[in-house]
C-alpha cells in the first residue's frame, strides 16, 4: 500500500482530530474511555453526547454504502478512528459501528441492512456482543445456550458471561446453539440479534477489581426472540461470527491511544528530575521510550494495512489477528514502562497529587485487557502459525 496521504486525507484526518479535540474538552472529569462509558452514568451521557455529534456530521457510517446512508471511504474511518483514539473520544459503539455494521453488510439480508444501518448510523440504538459463557471462551464453539425454534420465534436458555456494557445496551447479537444434534460443535450455531429488554433476560453485573461495573452475565430463561434476526443462515453462525472477529480485532483507536501515552510520558520525563537528573538524560528510560515509540509505529502500520485490506474486501483472518496480539503485548510493555517510570507516583490514584491523571495507576491493573478480550493473544498466535503459516494445528 502507500502510505502517503493525499491533501484531500490530510484535511479530512485533521478535521477529524479538530473536532475530537474539541469534544475533549467536554469531558467529564476523571473520564477514561470504555471504562467511563459503561461505569458512570455521566459518562454513559458523554458517550451519548459525542454519538450524536458524529452522527449530525455522518461520521458514524464512514465507508458504508451510500444507500445505507454512509459516506467517505475506509480510510476516513481510520482517520476517525485515530483521532478518537488519540483524544480517547467515545461516541462510536464498538460493538454496533465497529463490528455488527460491517457484518451486516457482508452477510445480512437485504431487510436487516435497511432496519438496522440506519439506526446505527444515526446512534440511535447501541448493542453488546454475547459469545463468551462460563465453559465457552477460546473454545468458543462448545457454548451451550440454546435457541430452539418454536414457530417464528427462538426460545433462549442458557448463559452468557463477560459480556461488555449488556447492562447499556438495546440489543444484542450472540451466538447461541440452534441444533445441538449437530455433527460437529461448529456446527448448528446460529448469529442472531435481539432486544436486550425481551422478557426472560436477566443483566447481572460483575464487578471489575476496581469496583467498576463494565463487564456482565446474562441468563436466558425462555426468552423468546423473533426468527427474523438471524444473520446469514440458521445453523451457519460460525462463518459469521469469524467474519465480525476480523473487524473486532482490526481496532487502530487502541494503538493511538498509546501514541497519546507515550507522548505523555515523554512530556513527563522531560519535565521531571529524579536525584537531580531530568529523567529525559537516563539512558535506560531514553532507550525504552525509543523502542516503545518504534514499536507503536509499527503497530499503526500493521492496522493501515489491515484497513486497505477492507477497503479492498480483501482482509485475511491472519493480519487482524497479528494486529490484535502485537497491539495486545505493546499495550502490556506500555503499562510496565509508565509504572517503572513513575515508580512510586505510579500507584497514585486519579486526583490533584497523581501524575498524568493517575492513568498508570489503572492501566497497570488493566493492561492484560488487551490481551484477553477479543480472543487471547495465545489463540490468535495459534491462527497466525496454523492458518498464515502452514504450520500444524494444536487442538
Ligand atoms: C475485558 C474483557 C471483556 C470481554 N468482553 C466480552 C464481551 O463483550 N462479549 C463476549 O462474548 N466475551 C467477552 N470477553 C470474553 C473473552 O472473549 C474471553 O475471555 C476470551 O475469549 C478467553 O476465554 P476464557 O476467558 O474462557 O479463557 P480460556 O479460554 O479458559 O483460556 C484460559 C487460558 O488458556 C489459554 N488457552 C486456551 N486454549 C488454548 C489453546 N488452544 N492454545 C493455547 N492457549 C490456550 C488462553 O489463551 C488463556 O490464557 C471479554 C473478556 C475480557 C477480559
Amino acid at each position: 500500500m502507500d502510505f502517503k496521504l493525499t491533501d484531500e486525507q490530510v484535511a479530512r484526518r485533521n478535521e477529524f482530530f479538530e473536532v475530537c479535540g474539541e469534544l475533549e474538552k467536554k469531558k467529564p472529569a476523571n473520564f477514561s474511555g470504555i471504562e467511563s462509558i459503561y461505569d458512570s452514568d455521566e459518562g454513559w451521557q458523554y458517550h451519548l453526547n459525542c454519538a450524536k455529534e458524529f452522527a449530525k456530521r455522518g461520521w458514524i457510517a464512514l465507508g458504508w454504502p451510500s444507500e445505507y446512508g454512509g459516506q467517505g471511504s475506509v480510510m476516513d474511518r481510520v482517520f476517525f478512528a485515530e483521532a478518537r483514539g488519540y483524544y480517547d473520544t467515545p461516541g462510536v459503539d464498538i460493538f454496533g459501528v465497529a463490528m455488527l455494521a460491517p457484518t451486516l453488510l457482508g452477510a445480512g439480508s437485504e431487510e436487516m441492512k435497511r432496519e438496522f444501518l440506519p439506526k446505527i448510523a444515526a446512534a440511535e440504538i447501541m448493542f453488546c456482543e454475547l459469545w463468551s459463557e462460563p465453559n465457552a471462551g477460546s473454545d468458543l464453539a462448545a457454548l451451550t445456550t440454546t435457541a430452539l425454534r418454536d414457530g417464528d420465534e427462538y426460545v433462549l436458555n442458557g448463559q452468557k458471561t463477560w459480556s461488555t456494557g449488556a447492562h447499556r445496551s438495546d440489543w444484542a447479537f450472540a451466538l447461541v446453539r440452534t441444533d445441538p444434534h449437530a455433527e460437529t460443535k461448529h456446527r448448528g450455531l446460529t448469529f442472531l440479534m435481539f432486544d436486550m429488554k425481551t422478557p426472560g433476560i436477566t443483566v447481572k453485573p460483575i464487578l471489575y477489581m476496581d469496583r467498576g461495573h463494565l463487564y456482565n452475565e446474562v441468563f436466558f430463561d425462555d426468552a423468546r426472540v423473533p426468527v427474523k434476526y438471524v444473520v446469514g443462515e440458521e445453523n451457519k453462525g460460525w462463518g459469521v461470527t469469524q467474519l465480525l472477529a476480523g473487524f473486532e480485532r482490526s481496532s487502530l483507536d487502541a494503538i493511538m491511544m498509546m501514541r497519546r501515552q507515550l507522548e505523555g510520558l515523554v512530556e513527563y520525563c522531560n519535565e521531571t528530575k529524579v536525584g537531580g537528573e531530568l529523567l529525559a538524560k537516563n539512558p535506560i528510560i531514553r532507550n525504552r521510550i525509543a523502542e516503545l515509540a518504534c514499536q507503536v509505529e509499527a503497530a499503526r502500520a500493521l492496522a493501515y494495512r489491515v484497513a486497505d485490506q477492507q477497503a479492498k474486501n480483501e482482509m485475511g483472518a491472519i493480519d487482524a489477528s497479528a494486529v490484535k496480539v502485537f497491539a495486545g503485548d505493546l499495550s502490556a510493555r506500555l503499562a510496565r514502562l509508565g509504572a517503572d517510570i513513575l515508580g512510586p507516583y505510579g500507584q497514585v490514584r486519579s486526583s490533584k497529587w497523581a501524575p498524568l491523571e493517575g492513568f498508570y495507576e489503572k492501566q497497570y491493573q488493566q493492561y492484560f485487557i488487551l490481551t484477553v478480550s477479543m480472543g487471547t493473544n495465545e489463540i490468535q498466535r495459534n491462527i497466525i502459525a496454523w492458518y498464515g503459516l502452514g504450520l500444524p494445528r494444536m487442538r
